[in-house]
This record gives structure tokens, sequence and C-alpha cells, in this order.
């Protein structure tokens, strides 16, 4: 894994939220995507905008790029793809790279690189799924597979479920010592089944060292789609269900309108796949406060969580502690320790979880914690008055002075200060 992400050991897949908003993006949040990191490559569901930034905050390369999977054609979902191409361009990728996505990805792509007249050092495979599709496979690995069916939302979109093929069971290394087997070539046929001979005639069979096929990790990424049937195949049994969550129940009209869920819809699929966790994800801007949406999400489906920008979820939960470190200071997440990315580890052993979840409301935390969210709410307020204020006065007095340069000498300078700064000006050294 890249320098920011250190993985040491075990079997697990990492999930790596990278956008969670919806439609337009915040000042804190970015347009869909979704990085998934296994064994070394990186797989991308939908490729907003900054999308690429983003993996380089997470510590994630983007040479490492296998497969990028798009949902739909609204322009928030794919609008980072060529921006990506052409970093992985500019980095000279020579290893080819493959693009899922409905029918029309290939002409887009095309279109642009040639428009741009980019020429490639490398190959795109292009798989298109028509709209008359039902289940496909879209890529099929020796160790992976991903499947896409089509969802239900205003135009044509897929869902997707990375699974991993079983893997082998674990050998007994002591045990085959003891029986005997000391080459290289005997353990690895003994792995892939077959029985060995020793010299004086034993035959080692293969269950004797070999323990039990463990089946392999699964991650279902669905998004912008009402609830519908194809959803719970997707998400069936999942380790990790992605799923979208836009507005809140009391807006389930609007939610059906627009074609998208409400957190409820979210929770409802979560339970009749019965996944293991899951994750809700690509927030309506309305909810500067999205823990209202896991609320309504865990009263219907207890062992969820927020997507939050960044921060790492492990499909084997066993093997979080310690061993990601954020490669950038998250100022955001490091400010607010009280708030909202506080708990996020907590998702291990629902009692507990439920414990901290509850432990933010009840009376006895809440004169702290309230004390401190008021003053940072407070301050928050403040700077968001200086925001308002400062720029535009800077712009009329730059432009005021700038007006009598002009008149004065001849020269005008830029204004200075017009931008509103945000915690994320910081990563501008990227
Ligand atoms: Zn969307």
């Amino acid at each position: 894994m890249a320098k920011g992400l250190k993985h040491t050991a075990g079997d697990t897949m990492i999930i790596v939220p990278l956008g969670v908003a919806s439609a337009t993006p915040t000042a804190t949040r970015h347009l869909s995507s979704v990085a998934l990191w296994r064994e070394g490559d990186v797989h991308l569901f939908d490729c907003g905008e900054n999308a690429q930034m983003r993996m380089l905050q997470a510590g994630l390369k983007r040479s490492k790029i296998e497969n990028i999977f798009i949902s739909h054609f609204d322009v928030d979902h794919y609008s980072g793809l060529i921006g990506l191409i052409s970093t992985l361009q500019l980095q000279r990728r020579d290893r080819d790279l493959t693009i899922v996505g409905p029918k029309g990805i290939q002409e887009f792509m095309e279109w642009n690189i040639q428009f741009a007249k980019l020429e490639l050092g490398f190959g795109i495979n292009y798989v298109e799924v028509e709209e008359d599709a039902e289940s496909t496979r879209v890529v099929d690995e020796d160790e992976y597979y991903v499947e896409a069916r089509p969802l239900n939302h205003t135009k044509f979109c897929l869902g997707y479920r990375f699974q991993e093929k079983d893997k082998p069971g674990k050998v007994d290394a002591e045990k085959a010592e003891r029986l005997g087997i000391t080459e290289d070539e005997q353990y690895k046929a003994l792995k892939a089944g077959e029985d060995v001979e020793l010299e004086d005639g034993t035959v080692v069979k293969s269950y004797e060292i070999v323990g039990h096929p463990r089946p392999g990790d699964s991650f279902a990424y669905i998004t912008d789609t009402k609830y519908c049937p194809n959803s719970v195949k997707l998400a069936m049994n999942t380790n990790i269900l992605y799923h979208e969550a836009t507005f809140s129940e009391n807006l389930a009209d609007k939610a059906a309108e627009t074609g998208h869920s409400t957190s409820v819809d979210a929770a409802r699929v979560a339970n009749e796949a019965q996944t293991k966790l899951l994750v809700i994800s690509h927030f309506s801007a309305r909810y500067t406060n999205p823990f209202i949406l896991l609320r309504e999400a865990r009263e219907k489906f207890f062992p969820a969580w927020l997507a939050t920008e960044l921060r790492p979820i492990f499909t084997n939960p066993s093997q979080e502690k310690g061993i990601v470190q954020a490669k950038v200071y998250l100022k955001e997440i490091d400010d607010n320790k009280s708030g909202s990315s506080r708990s996020g580890g907590s998702r291990r052993g629902n009692d507990k979880g439920k414990k901290n979840f509850r432990k933010r409301k009840s009376s006895s935390g809440r004169g702290r914690s309230s004390d401190r969210g008021s003053s940072s709410r407070r301050s928050r307020s403040d700077q968001g008055r200086k925001r308002k204020e400062r720029p535009s006065r800077d712009y009329n007095d730059n432009r005021d002075r700038r007006e009598q340069n002009d008149s004065n000498q001849g020269t005008s300078r830029p204004p200075k200060h017009i931008t509103p700064r945000t915690p994320f000006d910081d990563f501008d050294r990227f």
C-alpha cells in the first residue's frame, strides 16, 4: 500500500470513501467516489471531481488503479475521469486500465481523449453494460469478480458487487513437517488439493494439512436508486454494503420523485440482504449534520455507519487497529474530535457501539459536550460572518484602491482575499 496507508498483515479489503456529497460538492464534501483497496490494487467506484486529489490525501496511489466502475451518467459521478486519465498519462502508466459503465462510456472517453489529443501509453479496456442486461459479470479475475445489475433511478444506473472468490484453506505447516513434507513444491501441491507421495512411499493427503476454504470478502456499491430488488441481490451477505441515503425519511416523497433512497430505504436493503455492515453516503447538501440520517438508519439496522471522507473501513474489522494512518493532518477530524468523526471505529460489537452512540445524548456527558458543541458552533458561525463580511469589504477596498491606482499611476493589482478559505486549503501543497 502507499506511503500513507500502511497495511501490515492478514486478509482484508479496505474501503476509503473519497467523496460523500450528492449532486453538488459542499465546502467539506466532495462528489461521489469510493476506493476499494485489495492486495495493493485500487478499484474505484465512481469518479467525481477531485477523486484523484482525495486518493492522494488518503495515501492511495493512482498508479495502482486497476478498474474504474461508473454507476451512471449524472455528471457528478464521472466528472473526474478525464483528469484522472490525464494524470495517469503524465505518470507514464503502461499497464492497461479497465473502465466499466453503462453503454456510452467508451464513446465519451474516446471523444475526450481525441479532443485533448492525448496519446495514451496504456490501453483502456472498456466494458459496457446494455440497458436490458439483468446480471452481468463485468470483471472476472483469478481471485475476484465484479457483478453489475441495473438499479432504479431516473436514468440507467448500475450497482456493483465486488466479490473475492473463496480463498484456499490455511496450511498447517507444523503438521506437514511432522508428516515429512520438506519441499516447497510439495507444499504447493498439497495447497492445490493434490496428494503427495513421499520417497518412502507414504502418501500425505491434502485434506490432512489444508483447512477448509475460507469465503472471500465482499463489497456492494449501490448509489442513486430507489429501493429495488436488485440492490438486495447485489448486497446479499456482503461484508460491507455502501448504500446511498440522500434524504431522511420525512423527505421520502422527494426521494421517490428524484429516484433516490432515504436512510430507511438503505436500512431496508441492508436488512433484507443481511449485510454485516451498512455504510451510508451520498448526502444531500441540506444535511449539515448527516448523523440525523445515521440515527434513522440505525433504528432499522443497527450495524450502520456514516461514510466519512478519507476514513478507511476494513472488511475485516479485527485488522483495523493501528494499521492505518492518514497521510495528511485532517484538520476537520482533529478539530472536531468530540463530534461527528470520533466514534468512527466503534462498530466492533454492537453493544459497545450502541453505548457510545447513546452516551453522547445522555445527560451525564451533556454538559461538557454541549458546551464544547456550542462554542465550536459559535466560533464556526463567527468565522462564517467574517467570511461573509471580509471578502466583500476587502474586495470593495481593493477595487476602490485599484480605481485610484488606475487613475493615479495607471497600474492595477489583483484584489486579495476574495475567496473564503476552507479547511481544505491546506491541501493545496499537493
Ligand atoms: Zn448522485
